[in-house]
């Protein structure tokens, strides 16, 4: 059903965006940095792509989010008005094709020449995905790979905007570091870790896995909308119970009613682990952020590798 809406909406988007460029002079003048005061205008799909971005640009240019941050962003798709806010940007700064789905298609639709389409994950080998993503989109939330994205949003700026090259080069050196360090809290910590289980909401921990010798178990798939089935559920309940897992793990926005059922099966407790896929402004107004998220994730984790 979402999907039938959607293409037709994408047609109506197509018709308007022929019957604008159809008047191009208008069009093309009301185009590069509109508004105030010559700032780059970027904008970018969920939070880290934001974090990222705006820990290079600084005050230099408007970084806006564009995906609600209290949206999981697995099931969330542009509305006519969230494509008219990427159409007017210099810079649209999204994870993977992948994760957000919907923006080959807007690429395709677009009118604005200088707007350019940064892919933050383009430059990351991306890991084969399930049945439902081709590829394993969740890149972000492995320290070292974090460190690639926001290297290859560096480069796209520094083209679009060379005058503030070593501005942006400079702030971006200063914030890898601080991902290099919370690569480096993650190693020396789990190194030493007893077990390798980790039982997870969904899918979203693999790369972060990988990279510190860890194993997930997912509940549900790539996305956090899959439900599992009864017999997966059985699957998971004799797994957790074989390998003494102490601790189930939830998501800040999907439910957590299974993980919750499935920890009390077995006696297990419930942590959250944070995807990031959001960070509501609550949480950003107590001063949390992508690293500071990370290093709560890592004591999240630490309760079931070393109990
Ligand atoms: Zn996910």
């Amino acid at each position: 059903m979402r999907k039938k809406n959607y293409s037709i909406i994408l047609s109506l988007l197509l018709l308007t965006v022929l019957i604008i460029s159809g008047c191009g002079t208008i069009n093309q003048v009301s185009n590069k940095n509109v508004s105030s005061n010559n700032k780059l205008q970027i904008v970018t799909t969920f939070y880290p792509m934001y974090e990222f971005t705006k820990n290079i640009v600084k005050d230099k240019a408007n970084v806006k989010l564009l995906i609600p941050s209290n949206v999981e962003p697995h099931d969330w798709e542009p509305t006519p008005k969230d494509v008219g806010k990427i159409q007017k940007a210099d810079i649209f700064v999204f994870n993977s094709k992948y994760f957000e789905t919907w923006v080959p298609s807007i690429k395709n639709s677009v009118s604005n020449e200088n707007l350019s389409f940064v892919e933050a994950s383009s430059d990351i080998h991306l890991m084969n995905g399930d049945g439902h993503h081709q590829f394993d989109p969740h890149v972000w939330l492995n320290p070292v790979l974090a460190q690639q994205e926001v290297k290859t949003i560096t480069k796209a700026l520094i083209k679009a905007d060379p005058e503030n090259k070593e501005f942006y080069q400079k702030n971006s050196d200063a914030y890898v570091a601080k991902l290099a360090k919370l690569d480096h809290q993650y190693r020396e910590t789990l190194k030493d870790a007893k077990k390798k289980e980790i039982i997870t909401q969904h899918t979203a921990f693999g790369y972060l896995a990988k990279e510190y010798g860890m194993k997930q178990i997912p509940i549900a798939g790539l996305s956090p909308s899959q439900e599992p089935s009864p017999a997966r559920l059985g699957e998971l309940k004799e797994f957790a119970v074989k390998h003494h897992v102490k601790v189930i793990y939830f998501e800040e926005l999907a439910s957590p009613k299974v993980a919750e059922t499935l920890a009390k099966e077995i006696g297990a407790k419930t942590e959250v682990l944070h995807t990031l896929e959001g960070l509501s402004k609550e949480e950003q107004d107590k001063g949390m952020n992508y690293i500071s998220v990370m290093q709560k994730n890592l004591d999240a984790i630490k309760k079931s590798l070393f109990d």
